[in-house]
């Protein structure tokens, strides 16, 4: 891992970026400018995401191949299992392997239509999580990341569920994980306590995103489960037309999270970065990291 330094001797840290595949030209080039401003943090890894139902397959593809041939960064490549045959996820696998792609982040998937839909493996398909990641390691020595679940995964009925579903992939060969975002740090705290407890013992790193649109955020967290802190809507209430102050809250309260979670032992941070640099970079600033070049063009 290439690993920044703190300012005044900190602990070593490892951050990684995940973008999604863009669907118009000039969202492409909203990508590449962010990884642009991002690499020379020097991330661990970068990932891009398979879109739902397997929807973005060959522009992932695309995505990961170009970062694989054309920059120094490590790509790490989304894969879901859902609606596709084993035979089809074995391909996808194989091409990322000819591609030079060596890290994969291997995902379960929602059902197509969305949010309610019943999730149901397909039949000729990997049946679970932990089988995908077995079918992985079967076609190469890949390094394997899967999500964890600070508060559970909605469909899950209880912690002990869930945490069954992690253990039962890391026995199959994941080498790390990587969390849902959160806001409240607390529940990160108790996860990793209950997983420690539990003898999980890969690193398990949290997935922070930064909130540029609060009313974007809170959709996606009633989603996904995940509890916003009340203050976090007065911090940005009334600044839908004030981007500027916005982005300098957004910035702070971004901080404020990793800070603590630096503060609380944590150095492996993996950001959902929507394909925007500026919260991102601010937030491993404030957490230490400096450009390469900066660094030796201070000496
Ligand atoms: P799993 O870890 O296999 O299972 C998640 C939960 O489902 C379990 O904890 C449990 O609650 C329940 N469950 C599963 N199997 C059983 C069972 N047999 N019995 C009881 N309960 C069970 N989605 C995409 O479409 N593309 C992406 O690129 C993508 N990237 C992601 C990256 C990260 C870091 C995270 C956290 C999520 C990502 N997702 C992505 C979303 C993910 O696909 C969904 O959250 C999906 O609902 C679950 O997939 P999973 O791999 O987390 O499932």
């Amino acid at each position: 891992a290439t690993r920044g330094k703190r300012p005044g001797g900190g602990p070593n840290l490892a951050v990684s970026f995940e973008f999604f595949p863009p669907k118009t030209a000039e969202m492409e080039a909203s990508l590449w400018k962010a990884v642009e401003r991002l690499a020379p943090l020097c991330p661990h890894f970068v990932s891009v995401t398979y879109g739902a139902g397997g929807s973005t397959r060959d522009r992932t593809h695309q995505i990961v191949a170009r970062i694989a041939r054309e920059t120094d960064l490590r790509p790490a490549a989304h894969l879901t299992c859902v609606d596709a045959s084993r035979e089809e996820i074995e391909e996808v696998i194989y091409a990322y392997w000819d591609a030079g792609v060596r890290h994969i982040v291997a995902l379960r998937g929602d059902p197509a239509e969305g949010v309610g839909a019943r999730y149901r493996p397909h039949p000729h398909g990997f049946q679970t999580t932990a089988e995908l990641v077995e079918g992985i390691r079967r076609i190469g020595n890949f390094e394997i990341s899967v999500s964890a679940y600070p508060e559970k995964h909605p469909e899950s009925p209880d912690f002990d569920t869930d945490i069954d579903v992690l253990a039962a992939k890391v026995d199959a060969g994941a080498t790390r994980a990587i969390t849902q975002f959160f806001f409240d740090n607390a529940y990160f705290y108790r996860y990793r306590d209950r997983l420690a407890a539990r003898g999980i013992d890969i690193p398990v790193v949290p997935g922070i995103l930064p909130i540029s649109n609060f009313a974007q955020a809170a959709r996606f967290a009633e989603r996904c489960g995940t509890h916003i802190p009340e203050s976090f809507a007065a911090r940005f209430e009334g600044l839908d037309q004030d981007p500027e102050t916005r982005l300098l809250v957004a910035a702070s309260v971004v901080a404020e999270q990793v800070l603590d979670l630096l503060d609380n032992g944590v150095s492996d941070f993996h950001f959902y970065t929507l394909n925007r640099a500026e919260l991102v970079y601010a937030a491993c600033h404030m957490l230490g990291l400096r450009p390469a070049l900066t660094t030796s063009a201070a000496a």
